[in-house]
């Protein structure tokens, strides 16, 4: 008997060795080999007649080797195999074929997949690069298990495998060893989602679950099947997001269970928001402060993500939050990932809140000693009402009198599992943050480590972020936090005209160009250095700069602004660009932090096929910030691919940021989608989270509705079983312990 924790190498047929090889693939224990599922099936259940066989489908035959041989043409050796039903033959084709030869043999039966296509000169159909089986083959280290295994192979729906360890493990392998795991589970496999769920989604039992996935009844629909959407694969799918989800509102609840401030929030409270507000609220500003304005009056903690894309207003409501908890009597850290942007918030705060009379501060690096602790002092002492400064600076140990919000401005998109082990790490009072990109989620943790020390309960905290994130993706990457989500522009703007030019044409943008400056404007020309190490891309972007400044534009002011300069280099440059002192700022992707040039209409894109699309959308969110008409040009090469081309068109076809996040995400996959694997992703053993959305969103609510419990819909003893088999999966899963 196998229990589905026990190691896969007391699997029957794997031991020690092949147990590593199959351990480099994530599957370490009889339940993870069996959540490896097919990627696709075969439907040797009523194979194919050679002779029914179309041009340009893919299809499965099972047939009988005639004759193979490996030929050499003058580009390349092919190899060629004929099969045949007994008049019937059917000729297959690989090219490269060498490694082949000695594969096959007179008489074997092949299980052949591929596709069909007409030979070049007969007309005659063969099968392109098969992908095939040999079914019975008598060298095989099983011969002696011959009926036995050959019933796996045929007059069935097969499963076809992913094989591992450089094809040693074939999906024969799998298909052998899985099914000895499938036939040595225990009779009862005890279901740890509790009832009520299960009837609401008809879930099947999770042993017929594994059992189906593995080899479906003959009457199964095949497309269900390659779509993945038996009932068989819906169990186990939404299994594992419900879990996860299960986690996630864990944690959530967890939070709120903790001691906050509960701010007031009466008529006096109101007026002061309303006087400092410099415009009418968009309707989507209001829903979001209002949002942010309930929980700020609970007495938990806020946990709250705000979305929005550039431009969309978030810096008001940040201010808002801001003066509910100035007016209560308490402090306010706001956080900005780049000194730059945190001067901006800085020259916003003095013009909209001090003002109003609120005492606000900037903390930055580049300040003197003297100046920096002189702030530090007011800051201890509750003189400095709101504080501005970049994440590093707050996390360092800055003593707030009484800190009570605070605020996030998010450059990066940060994964839960990084949130929670930034948090944890820096509790465990471990220097954090050292990396520019973590910063952000660490002070998390550092503030509700500062205020324990320190008063009344944690403070709430706000975390901002530009970038949309669809939806499916903030449940599970901000899962422990609320989402607010900022999803209209503040009226007056004129929309981003959105051109695609060949660079060939390159001539009429530059004239373009020189007259958008000479009608008083400014433009950015962004030059694609990815990697900014890579030194011949950087110099690809020094030389179009110099080719700028002296050849093209030799009246006119050229800056350049890469990641290989200092700090104080680049903030130099972009001060000189802010105050107009640049006309053109030619740049690589550097710029993409949240730069704000009002005066700035143009941004040319050289190679723009290259960049990924939520990268051209940040470049394109920095202009169109001033009332002037504004000028997005994507210039691409000559080759571009067919994932560029669709980029491309999106960016042409539409601003609205959600839906460039969700094109980026089919384009790219979850994984891509940060552009970085290692954005705290939870990996998935059978969820994909773009082909099972709605799944996701069902698992979300039923983890709500279960924890809600214990209540005539679960038990006591259901919820404890489903957090305990919650707790062993994310600690096998993320490595996390300490949830829940
Ligand atoms: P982001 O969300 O990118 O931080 P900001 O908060 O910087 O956006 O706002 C962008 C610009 O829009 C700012 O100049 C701001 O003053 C302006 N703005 C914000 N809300 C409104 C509004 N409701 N009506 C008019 N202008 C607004
Ligand atoms: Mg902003």
């Amino acid at each position: 008997m196998l229990e589905p924790s026990t190691s896969v190498q007391y699997v029957k047929g794997i031991g020690p060795r092949l147990a590593d090889v199959l351990g480099a693939k994530g599957i370490y224990t009889v339940d993870d080999l069996l959540h490896y599922l097919p990627f696709r099936y075969e439907d040797r259940v009523n194979p194919r007649g050679i002779s029914e066989l179309r041009a340009g489908e893919m299809a499965t035959v099972i047939a009988e080797v005639r004759t193979s041989g490996l030929f050499r043409t003058r580009r390349m050796p092919i190899f060629q195999m004929t099969a045949g039903q007994g008049r019937s033959r059917l000729k297959c084709t690989w090219f490269n074929g060498t490694y082949l030869r000695d594969r096959f043999k007179p008489g074997q039966m092949v299980a052949l997949y591929g596709k069909v296509e007409e030979d070049r000169y007969g007309g005659e159909l063969q099968l392109m690069q098969p992908q095939f089986e040999i079914l019975g083959d008598p060298t095989d280290e099983d011969g002696g298990d011959q009926k036995a295994a050959s019933s796996l192979e045929v007059g069935r729906i097969v499963p076809i495998y992913e094989s591992a360890g450089q094809g040693r493990l074939t999906p024969r392998w799998f298909r052998r060893i899985i099914n000895i795991a499938l036939e040595n589970l225990p009779p009862e496999l005890p279901d740890p989602v509790p009832a009520v769920v299960r009837s609401r989604m008809n879930l099947i039992a999770p042993r017929e679950a594994l059992w189906r996935v593995h080899w479906p009844d003959p009457g199964e629909s095949f497309q269900d099947l390659q779509a993945s959407r038996t009932p068989a694969h819906i169990r186990l799918i939404f299994e594992e997001l419900f879990f996860l989800e299960l986690g996630l509102e864990l944690k959530r609840r967890e939070q709120k269970a903790q001691v906050g401030i509960a701010f007031s929030l009466d008529n006096r409270v109101r007026e002061a928001i309303k006087k400092i507000l410099p415009f009418h609220p968009t309707a989507a500003q209001k829903r979001v402060l209002k949002e942010i304005a309930q929980d700020m009056e609970k007495p938990f903690p806020m946990r709250r993500l705000l979305q929005g894309d550039v431009g969309s207003g978030k810096t008001i409501v940040a201010f808002e939050a801001a003066i509910i908890a100035m007016e209560n009597g308490y402090q306010v850290a706001l956080m900005a990932p780049t000194e730059i942007l945190a001067q901006q918030h800085y020259f916003s705060a003095r013009r909209i809140l001090e003002n109003a009379g609120y005492r606000v501060v900037l903390l930055t690096g580049s300040l003197e000693e003297d100046r920096k602790r002189e702030i530090r002092r007011h800051i201890a002492q509750g003189n400095a009402q709101l504080v501005i400064g970049t994440h590093a600076l707050i996390e360092q140990k800055v003593e707030f009198a009484r800190l009570g919000l605070v605020i996030v401005d998010e450059q990066h998109r940060f994964g839960v599992m990084q949130r929670l082990k930034l948090m944890k790490k820096s509790a465990d009072g471990e220097t954090v943050g050292s990396g520019t990109n973590h910063v952000g989620t660490a002070a998390l943790g550092r503030a509700a480590e500062q205020s324990s020390a320190a008063s009344s309960g944690e403070p709430d905290v706000l975390v901002m972020t530009a970038t949309p994130i669809p939806r499916t993706l903030a449940l599970t990457l901000y899962g422990d936090l609320d989402v607010s989500v900022l999803d209209e522009m503040p009226p007056g703007r004129t929309p981003i005209v959105t051109r695609r030019v060949s660079d060939d044409r390159a001539d009429e943008v530059w004239q373009f160009v020189g007259k958008q400056v000479a009608a008083g404007h400014q433009a950015y020309v962004v030059y694609p250095v990815i990697e900014e190490n890579e030194e011949s891309e950087l110099k690809a972007a020094i030389k179009m700069y110099k080719e700028l400044g002296k050849r093209v534009f030799p009246d006119l002011q050229v800056g350049l602004l890469h990641g290989r300069l200092s700090a104080d280099e680049k903030e130099d440059v972009m001060r000189r660009f802010q105050r107009g002192e640049l006309d053109i700022l030619v740049s690589t992707t550097v710029i993409e932090v949240g730069v704000d040039v009002a005066n700035a209409t143009v941004m040319v894109v050289e190679h723009a096929e290259r960049f990924g699309l939520a990268q051209l959308h940040q470049l394109r969110g920095r202009i169109g910030r001033g009332a002037a008409k504004s000028y997005c040009i994507l210039m691409t090469g000559a080759k571009v691919s067919e994932d560029g081309e669709r980029r491309l068109d999106a960016m042409v076809r539409t601003t609205d940021g959600f839906q460039i996040a969700e094109l980026d995400l089919e384009l790219r996959g979850p994984g891509e989608f940060f552009g970085t694997r290692q954005a705290g992703m939870p990996s998935f053993q059978v969820a994909n989270l773009i082909r099972d959305r709605q799944l996701l969103e069902a698992a979300k609510r039923e983890a709500a509705a279960v924890l809600a419990g214990p209540n005539e819909e679960v038990s006591k003893e259901e919820i404890d079983r489903a957090l305990r088999h919650m707790r062993t999966h994310w600690q096998k899963t993320y490595g996390l312990v300490e949830v829940g």
